[in-house]
């Protein structure tokens, strides 16, 4: 099947062809600037010259308008016509507790999606325009939602319970949802054709370190605790944000500054983590390059990074009742191998025993085990594919119609 995968931003859409049968990316690209003015499309057909367009797209519907025609444009397209798409895939951020799987995108399900928005308002209303407007211009093309949230909803409620006042869970939905889910699907599934067991026989943890970090343990091939939260601010230091801290700070720092809550927000979301601590870069590859240089505050910040990775690794080790796999993936992940050294020094306890020889000149973009053969845990590093994996439930749910 030919699935269109798109994710919508506020003012940006990305894209991806995708021919399931042969796992293959036909085409993909970007619209930027979307409302804004020089709105750019970017296009990459597999085999042939990528091209950039300039030209103003007033909003979605006029973006992915400029996507069909570039995809069945009759020199630098990939498809005759649009009839060849079987069906759209769109990521969907929060799937609040209405969705724990993929879902076929109806008009009541968009409603229940819409009274969601509140969860995540900066993403959810533009996961909504991409999905209105694709619907808009190809009216008999099956759609399918895929939520960043779903594959964390087999958490137990001991898990996702906050220890507020019961209501804030049941008046105003706080509680832990979790976020990267498609990733962490996708990398789990990988990881239990690996081990070659059942699934149902599986430890799993895995670490999606990127810009945006989680951890996630996977018990039988399916969630059971995460470190995102209602939002994606929980959980590990990341590129920007803060991750867990004391909730106390915000009220006292937004005193002592004499800031609003707005500021604060920007403040642990925008101004903190990896960017916070070094003063020097989100960016983990500017980070190395600096502690390398003996920056000390580039050196503390890749420093606390790896020690929550390995806090959290530790801790679902023990949720799990031990731990049969580790699996790295997203940008640092999957490249920072030096940050993966940090990381998995001294879990030998865990059952672990790692090649770091092998790990330091690893092979980058492919799936690889860094443990060696007499190690009782594996550990795998595995380049995600968030978009194939919207493409695989899309074809699933089309496949069944
Ligand atoms: P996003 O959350 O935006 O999808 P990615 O998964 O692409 O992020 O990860 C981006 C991060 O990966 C950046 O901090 C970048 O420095 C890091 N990264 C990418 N390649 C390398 C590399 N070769 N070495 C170290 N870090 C890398």
């Amino acid at each position: 099947m030919k699935i269109l995968v798109i994710n919508a931003g506020s003012s940006s859409l990305k894209y991806q062809l995708i021919d399931t049968a042969e796992n293959k990316v036909i085409a993909k690209g970007l619209c930027e600037r979307i409302g804004i003015e020089n709105s750019k499309l970017t296009y990459k057909p597999a085999g042939k010259d990528a091209y950039e367009l300039v030209q103003n797209m007033k909003d979605h519907t006029e973006a992915i308008k400029l996507v069909l025609d570039a995809l069945v444009d009759p020199q630098r397209g990939v498809i005759s016509s649009m009839a060849e798409i079987d069906a759209v895939g769109h990521r969907i951020v929060h799937g609040g507790e209405k969705f724990a799987e993929s879902v076929l995108l109806t008009d009541e399900v968009l409603e229940t999606i819409e009274s969601l928005n509140d969860l995540a308002p900066l993403h959810n209303p533009a996961n909504l325009m991409g999905i209105r407007a694709c619907k808009a211009i190809m009216p008999n093309t099956p759609m399918v939602g895929v939520f960043d949230t779903a594959f964390h909803q087999t958490m137990p409620p001991e898990a996702f319970i906050y220890a507020l006042p019961y209501e804030a869970y049941t008046e105003h939905m706080v509680r832990r949802y979790g976020f990267h889910g498609t990733s962490h699907k996708y990398v789990t599934l990988r990881a239990i054709e690996m081990l070659g067991k059942p699934a149902e026989e599986t430890r799993i943890i895995t670490c999606h370190l990127g810009n945006g970090s989680s951890v996630s343990a996977i018990k039988g091939g399916k969630c059971i605790d995460t470190s995102m939260g209602l939002t994606p601010l929980e959980g590990l230091p990341m590129g920007t944000r803060s991750g867990d801290i004391d909730p106390a700070i915000v009220g006292y720092l937004a005193r002592r500054m004499g800031v609003s809550i707005k500021e604060m927000d920007s403040y642990m979301n925008k101004k903190s983590g990896m960017l916070g601590i070094s003063g020097v870069s989100s960016d983990f590859r500017d980070l190395s390059a600096a502690a390398a240089e003996g920056n000390e505050r580039a050196e503390l910040a890749l420093k606390v990074f790896a020690y929550h990775v390995k806090k959290y690794i530790g801790a679902y080790a023990a949720v799990l009742d031990g731990v049969d796999a580790i699996v790295f993936t997203a940008g640092v992940g999957e490249n920072d191998r030096g940050m993966r050294e940090r990381i998995l020094t001294g879990l030998d306890y865990l059952g672990l025993d790692v090649d770091f020889e092998y790990n330091r000149n690893a092979p980058r973009g492919e799936e690889i085990d860094i443990a060696k053969p007499e190690s009782r845990v594996r550990v795998f590093v595995i380049p995600t594919d968030e978009e194939l994996m919207i493409a695989r439930d899309a074809e699933r749910i089309v496949k069944a119609l």
